[in-house]
């Protein structure tokens, strides 16, 4: 229990990641009254059951309504539709945040909408699974994991603060940075990752003859750890290709020259450049390990059939 932190808290989007900011907030009391809103009546219907807050409703614009803080946890392509919907009913004094893994263009979307004296400061919590939906939300996701801000340069210090302490009490470790360069870490750590493993899915999927048999029975070697990120949310990560088009461009650029740099090595049977290159490599999972973003287990991945364990 960390004790009450704002009156009344907002959640619009309630999938993996609003919900499971929803279930810190009631797990831990963060809040005096949480008011849970998205856009389909199955999916608030299904926050509901699943009791995740205190009201619920369709009407983002309704669900604002004097609150102190408004997390907006929806694809990023969305962000803008959905802050043109809930500026007119923002109180003055309100914090709004979000959660989107793109920034530059969140505060393109955003920022135009955000009424005089509602501090608008974006945030990137770097948590997540491959499922998606308010069933996949869990308690202490966000334990341990980066939250990141990107604060427009007339951010109120205090508002700020404020913030910090909210996802400080979800556990997370917190840092701030430009929007364009989180956008440019965001597109090498996480959207190329994504991107690869969506490439040599398809690809394989391409080799229908080869899909149908081996490639299932044996993906234990290999393959099936990209089957995981590729089985990540589809509109999500449209919209991240989409608005952080200039960062993941660079980015591929440059993995497909050093990927043609790999293709000669292996031609022409470079031993040592190919032994060199797979030693660095090691050892950036080693320092990833010694940071704590992950644990050492050699089936790391494969054994936690449920996100918790
Ligand atoms: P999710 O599980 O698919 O949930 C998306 C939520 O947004 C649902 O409540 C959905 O409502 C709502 N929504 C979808 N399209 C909408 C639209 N056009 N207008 C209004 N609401 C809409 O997604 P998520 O994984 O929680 O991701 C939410 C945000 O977090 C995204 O911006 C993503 O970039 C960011 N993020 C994701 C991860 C991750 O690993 N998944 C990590 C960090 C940040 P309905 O179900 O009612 O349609």
């Amino acid at each position: 229990m960390s004790g009450i932190l704002f009156e009344r808290i907002t959640l619009i989007g309630i999938g993996l990641i609003g919900s499971s900011i929803a279930r810190d907030i009631r797990d831990k009391g963060l809040a005096g009254e949480l008011v849970i809103s998205t856009r389909s009546e199955a999916t608030l219907k299904r926050a509901e059951e699943l009791g995740l807050g205190d009201r619920y409703l369709t009407s983002a614009a309704e669900a604002v309504k004097g609150a102190d803080l408004v997390i907006v946890s929806v694809p990023v392509g969305s962000s803008g539709m959905v802050a043109e919907q809930i500026a007119p009913s923002l109180k003055p004094g309100a914090i709004l945040t979000d959660v989107g893994s793109t920034k530059a263009s969140v505060i393109a979307q955003m920022q135009p909408h955000v009424p005089e004296g509602v501090h608008f400061i974006p945030g990137h919590p770097l948590a997540g699974t491959e499922k998606s939906g308010p069933d996949a939300g869990f308690p202490g996701l966000f334990k341990g994991r980066w939250c990141i801000f990107t604060p427009l340069p007339d951010t109120d210090p205090e508002a700020l603060g404020r913030l910090r302490d909210f996802w400080a009490a979800l556990g997370s470790r917190i840092d701030e940075m430009d929007p364009l360069h989180h956008d440019k870490v965001l597109a090498i750590v996480s959207h190329l990752p994504h991107i690869i493993a969506y490439n040599i899915v398809g690809t394989a999927d391409d080799l229908e003859t080869v899909t149908e048999s081996e490639v299932i029975k044996y993906s234990a070697s290999g393959f099936r750890d990209f089957t995981r990120l590729a089985a990540s949310d589809p509109t999500m990560w449209r919209d991240v290709c989409l608005h952080n088009k200039d960062a993941i461009l660079e980015m591929l650029a440059r993995f497909s020259e050093d990927l043609a740099s790999l293709q000669r090595a292996i031609r022409w049977g470079e031993g040592d450049k190919l032994f060199d290159l797979f030693s660095r490599t090691r050892t950036i999972r080693r320092s990833i390990v010694e940071a704590g973003q992950d644990v050492d287990a050699p089936d790391f991945g494969r054994h936690a059939l449920d996100p918790k364990t």
